[in-house]
């Protein structure tokens, strides 16, 4: 609980409403001035896009207005919970951009302190153990507008209650046999007030605590206090903890003086089109193998789509984007793909790669010749300097960058027309020759040696400018694409449906003997980010070896054929 400098923002315009609050009450003092947020994931999981959006809240907060942000694990339920989910959570926050320093934190650190709460409460008649099933006590809560039945077990000495919980604590008792429950008002308006569960017995070992502990708090006993002990100023999290506000502070009452109380603060989640955000959801989708591990390039995690080549910024832009509120909202994933491209147009190396490859021979260009043409690494930023990229008698373009009867106004190759290589000279379609089934197996041409760039001719106007790679140079890659996962606007909202049925079977398509030049093979080493020109986005996969090339497309590129044609 350091004191921390803060940093007044200089007008309050243009802050969220969390910030408007977090200013307030730092101009108010409240808490001697100091800022501390937390980020509570639970590691039963890998952490998804909408966790990155409470992430650039609570670090994002903290760093706006000097104070600082903990990363604690909220890990009380040792049934789901793993280290591994704890090691990816720490790569994946680290990664988006935020640090906690020496801040980590568990709820399992106070453990001592929370069963030390909850004796105290079975002292001052707060608190009671229940002997009866879940189902039992489901049947006595009420409804909204019913009252709730009282538990025989409510009225049990204290002197009992301490011997129950203690003994739950040992170990002597079966799970499902026995719960704690605090003793706050069957009648309560507020669901949550009616006698909630504190702590239930769990047999499993911790993954920190071992089998020290054989009753376990339940997130409502937990949360709060665990703040308080921190020193959390501000705890910010999503709107379905609402109705939990009041529990929150009903139990740090029992902690907190006028000094020093946290306050929770609820923004709307993120929920994305064409899919699925629920941690049990995407849990299943691993488990059941239908996606090749939490970060398949298709899942909504954070290790996904850092597999699949989207970068923190773009997230991070994307987020800032959508904003907080505190209404529930769907968000299009095409605001996000929008993001990702442009980062990835300012950044992405260019290079030149054929998807569906036909072969080029250029009769009048000498047999056995190799002449290097510089290419542009990006445009964007010229800084990035240039490469080589050679240039022979025989190339390949795309196979749909020729036809043979095309219809007006087609400016790729077609028999007798011109088009431009890209970054090399302009050429003339003089014939093909197919194969027995008529599918076109090369392509003639002849080139304009006086239109290679530099030279007078290459001032010369075609339509066309098609990308290409030399045949005997090129290095043969494996493309994998990736499309929605879904194929359902909003599969949560389908709730008649299995949400497996919503799977988009297209959803990865893997493409063989792509050809690329030889400075992509040579550079693509992990995290690189490439721009095929008129093709899109590409990242090699962890997959990918220099044996064999294994490229994932992060995305399409739109107006691609538009842009490359103005050149
Ligand atoms: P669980 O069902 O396991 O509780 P969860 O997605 O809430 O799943 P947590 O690990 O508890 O996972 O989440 C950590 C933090 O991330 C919480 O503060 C939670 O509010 C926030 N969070 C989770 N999902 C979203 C989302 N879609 N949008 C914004 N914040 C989210
Ligand atoms: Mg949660």
């Amino acid at each position: 609980m350091a004191e921390n400098v803060i940093n007044e923002p200089e007008e309050s315009k243009g802050l969220n409403f969390v910030e408007q609050i977090v200013a307030d009450d730092l101009r108010a003092g409240k808490n001697g001035g100091r800022l501390n947020t937390r980020f509570p994931p639970e590691p039963n999981g890998y952490l998804h896009i909408g966790h990155a959006k409470a992430i650039c809240m609570d670090f994002g907060v903290a760093e706006k207005f000097g104070g600082t942000c903990n990363l604690r694990f909220d890990d009380t339920n040792p049934v789901k919970e793993d280290v591994e989910y704890v090691d990816s959570i720490r790569e994946d926050i680290h990664w988006l951009g935020f640090d906690w320093g020496d801040r980590e934190y568990y709820a399992s650190d106070y453990f001592p302190q929370l069963y030390d709460l909850a004796i105290r409460l079975i002292k001052e008649g707060k608190a009671y153990v229940d002997d009866q099933t879940s189902e039992e006590i489901a049947a006595q809560k009420g409804t909204p507008t019913i009252p709730g039945t009282n538990s025989p077990y409510r009225d049990r000495t204290v002197e009992e209650n301490l011997d129950l919980f203690i003994r739950m604590n040992a170990g002597e008792f079966p799970e499902g046999s026995h719960v704690l429950r605090a003793r706050i008002d069957m009648a309560s308006s507020n669901m949550h007030f009616r006698d909630p569960i504190m702590y239930r017995i769990i047999h499993h070992p911790h993954h920190r605590t071992g089998n020290k502990w054989h009753v376990y708090p339940m997130y409502d006993f937990a949360h709060g206090q665990s703040d308080y002990f921190e020193g959390v100023t501000h705890s910010i999290c999503t709107l379905e903890f609402v109705p939990h506000r009041p529990l929150y502070d009903y139990f740090v009452d029992e902690l907190a003086d006028e000094s020093y109380r946290p306050r929770q603060i609820e923004f709307n989640r993120l929920n994305l089109t064409y899919t699925v955000m629920s941690k049990r959801k995407l849990l299943q989708l691993v488990k059941e193998g239908l996606v090749a591990g939490w970060d398949d390039p298709r899942m909504p995690t954070i290790s996904g789509m850092r597999r699949r080549g989207f970068t923190p910024r773009s997230i991070r832009n994307f987020i800032d984007t959508i904003g907080y509120t505190k209404y529930e909202a769907l968000n299009s994933v095409a605001l996000l793909e929008y993001a990702v491209r442009e980062d990835l147009n300012r950044i992405a190396t260019r290079g030149m790669a054929v998807m569906d490859p036909v072969r080029v021979i250029i009769t009048n260009y000498p047999e056995g010749k190799t002449e290097m043409v510089e290419m542009e690494n990006n445009p964007e930023n010229p800084a990035e300097g240039t490469h080589g990229m050679p240039f022979s008698r025989e190339i390949f373009i795309e196979r749909d960058d020729f036809m043979e009867n095309p219809p007006k106004k087609y400016f790729r190759l077609a028999p007798d027309a011109e088009v431009r290589l890209k970054g090399a000279y302009i050429i003339r379609c003089t014939g093909v020759e197919k194969d027995a089934d008529g599918q076109i197996r090369e392509i003639y041409c002849t080139y304009d040696p006086d239109t290679r760039s530099g030279l007078p001719g290459s001032q010369r106007k075609v339509k066309g400018t098609l990308h290409w790679v030399a045949a005997d140079t090129a290095v043969d890659a494996t493309v994998r694409l990736y499309d929605r996962l879904f194929n359902v606007e909003n599969p949560a909202a389908e709730t008649e449906r299995d949400f497996r049925e919503m799977l988009n079977p297209d959803s990865l398509k893997v493409i063989n003997g792509v050809k690329v030049e030889p400075f992509l093979a040579n550079s693509a080493s992990r995290g690189a980010k490439f721009q095929f020109q008129r093709v899109g986005y590409f990242t090699p996969d962890y997959d990918s070896t220099p044996e064999h090339l294994i490229f994932n497309r992060t995305i399409a590129l739109k107006d691609s054929w538009e842009k490359v044609q103005k050149k």
